[in-house]
């Protein structure tokens, strides 16, 4: 660098070292955060359609940055998975999880088939203990397959291996649903349905948030619903911010959803009082 007149050598090569302090600085408070238990899990309902009521919750981390507040997941996530610690965290999220919705039952705040859902990002399923801790966190929470779905996204799924396929199966056979996030945002979704046990199709936001004027949208979601029924999956609609989107999906016999609408993502303090409302 040095060699090719002063701006590179002044600029770049300081620049370089500056990227690569902060993340190591990064990367030293994400470890100090687990360590001290700066993550949260939050909470965002998920609801029926149909009656109204909270069947589930989709897990969502929050990192409380002693400086910086809270910070949003996809700020610390990528990073998380490139430094090698998603593995930890991930299973201290369904550890968590696992046990604040075991408590939620016990008050019959939700009833016993109530489902956590849990994001699990493509590297998570390298981590070879993940499936075991899983089980032995649904064990400590006294919780049944059932009980549990992991959300999954297609670049997940795009790493074609056996490997994948061996641990979906693994999922599923200790009964645990599967659902496919992001839904109509990646490609090859429709080979994904055939060759893996997907159990759940979460309909991307960006299908439904214009609800019920787009007509495309429209269409979209009518065929997500035709193509669940066909494969009998449960439809899970998120980003649903208004009456008229509920009212439309409530017209077509959509399953679930979340959004705005009924909660944002809470801490878990602030649920009992939202479902109770
Ligand atoms: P996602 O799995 O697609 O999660 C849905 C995101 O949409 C959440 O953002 C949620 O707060 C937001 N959302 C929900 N309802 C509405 C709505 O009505 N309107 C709008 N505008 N947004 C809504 P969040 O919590 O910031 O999470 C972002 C992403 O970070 C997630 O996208 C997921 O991919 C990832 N993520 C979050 N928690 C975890 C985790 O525990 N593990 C892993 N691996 N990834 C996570
Ligand atoms: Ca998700
Ligand atoms: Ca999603
Ligand atoms: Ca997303």
């Amino acid at each position: 660098a040095k060699a090719e007149g002063r701006n590179n050598f002044q600029y770049y090569t300081p620049d370089l070292d500056l990227v690569s302090k902060r993340r190591l600085e990064l990367g030293n408070s994400l470890h100090r955060a687990l360590n001290l238990g700066e993550f949260e899990v939050y909470y965002q309902p998920q609801l029926s359609v149909s009656d109204n009521v909270v069947v589930g919750f989709e897990a969502l981390i929050r990192w409380n940055h002693p400086e910086k507040g809270l910070i949003a997941p996809d700020e610390f996530i990528p990073l998380l998975e490139e430094i090698g610690l998603i593995a930890p965290v991930g299973r201290w999220i369904a550890h968590s999880c696992f046990m604040q919705l075991r408590e939620w039952i016990d008050a019959k705040l939700v009833s016993e088939d109530a489902v956590m859902s849990v994001n699990v990002s493509p590297r998570q399923f390298r981590d070879s203990q993940f499936l075991q801790s899983v089980k032995n966190s649904m064990v400590s929470a006294r919780l049944s397959g059932k009980n549990v779905t992991i959300e999954i996204t297609e670049t997940a799924l795009l790493q074609d291996n056996l490997e994948v396929k061996a641990t979906l199966e693994a999922f599923h056979e200790a009964n645990i649903g599967i659902a496919l996030d992001d839904f109509g945002t990646g490609y090859a979704s429709l080979s994904h349905l055939k060759k893996y046990p997907i159990s759940v199709i979460k309909i991307d936001r960006s299908f439904i948030k214009d609800l019920p004027y787009d007509e495309e949208d429209i269409a979209i979601t009518d065929s997500v619903l035709a193509l669940a029924e066909a494969f009998k999956l449960k439809v899970v609609a998120e980003g649903v911010d208004s009456d008229e989107i509920l009212e439309c999906l409530k017209e077509r016999d959509c399953h679930t959803y979340q959004g705005y609408l009924f909660s944002k993502p809470l801490a878990a303090k602030d649920i009992p009082d939202k479902i109770k409302q």
